[in-house]
């Protein structure tokens, strides 16, 4: 029941945030009156949209997928992406009972709440990356204040000595006794890393949207998971990017948006850190 009601928000956050992604224009804080407000019409004959046709899923289902007014068709994109935010949401909170072994309760909403805030605004960014090319201050600065509450609640209410995302494993890299410290050293590498980046390649590739990107996201994942998150984002940009060359969509000279890797890689050490880590030492017998 719990995850149906879960599901059901991802739902309705997927259609709000696609829409608001869709409308941020650079100029305008993101939640300024003009992009937030204004009823949702068809791209096509312009109308309004009633307030039943703003149910995500259902109104595309029984309209099977066309405009009230002009019968146009509706991309497929919209309760594609509706029903992947469902799943999402599903997704965290079972990984969150999962990564502080704690039943429904308070603790269990509360921070199932700040997780899915954490990847809502991951989603938004990535949109917006992909089609301006930059990450808006206000996303990054929201995600900072997520990551400091959901750490500084991890702190408070768990035993601080053993929270990981790569589990019994961070240990192995040191730093793991102090939450604080271990987080503060990811943060700070998540700086150095793609700052230095930045600096290297004076802007051309990586932008200072990624570097401070890197602040929350080191902050979140900590030590070593800033690590594993880099490399698997720099990894998986370099196949997409080679991928687009090859197909002549981009050259060497146009930037492929990082954002959305970073994202990816965020996604990859929050549900599977520990598995990945674990699959690598049983291969190698230890
Ligand atoms: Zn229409």
């Amino acid at each position: 029941m719990i995850f149906a009601i879960i599901f059901f928000f991802g739902l309705v956050f997927g259609s709000f945030g696609y829409v608001l992604a869709l409308r941020y224009d650079g100029d305008h804080f993101l939640l300024d009156p003009k992009i937030v407000g204004g009823r949702s019409y068809c791209p096509h004959c312009h109308k309004t949209l009633r307030w039943f046709e703003l149910i995500p899923l259902v109104s595309f289902l029984v309209q099977r997928g066309r405009c009230r007014s002009c019968n146009v068709r509706i991309g497929f994109i919209y309760p594609a992406i509706e029903i992947s935010l469902g799943f999402l949401f599903v997704f965290i909170a079972m990984r969150v009972q999962d990564l502080y072994g704690i039943a429904l309760g308070t603790d269990f909403g509360i921070l199932v709440a700040l997780w899915i805030a954490f990847f809502f605004a991951l989603f938004l960014l990535s949109i917006i990356d992909i089609r301006l090319g930059i990450i808006p201050d206000e996303i990054n600065l929201f995600l900072a204040v997520i990551a400091l509450s959901i750490i500084g609640f991890t702190a408070m209410r768990f035993s601080p000595i053993d929270f990981s995302l790569l589990g019994e494993y961070s240990i192995l890299f040191g730093l793991a006794n102090t939450i604080w410290i271990n987080h503060l050293v990811g943060a700070a590498l998540g700086v150095f890393i793609f700052g230095g980046l930045v600096a290297i390649t004076r802007g051309n590739g990586m932008g200072m949207g990624d570097a401070k990107l890197a602040v929350p996201l080191g902050f979140l994942f900590g030590w070593p998971g800033i690590l594993f998150l880099s490399a698997f984002s720099f990894i998986v940009g370099a196949i997409v990017g080679l991928f687009f060359i090859a197909f002549g969509k981009k050259t060497m000279k146009s930037a492929v948006p990082f954002g959305p890797f970073l994202v990816l890689g965020s996604l990859f050490v929050f549900f599977y850190g520990f598995g990945f880590v674990n699959w690598y030492f049983h291969l190698m017998g230890i």
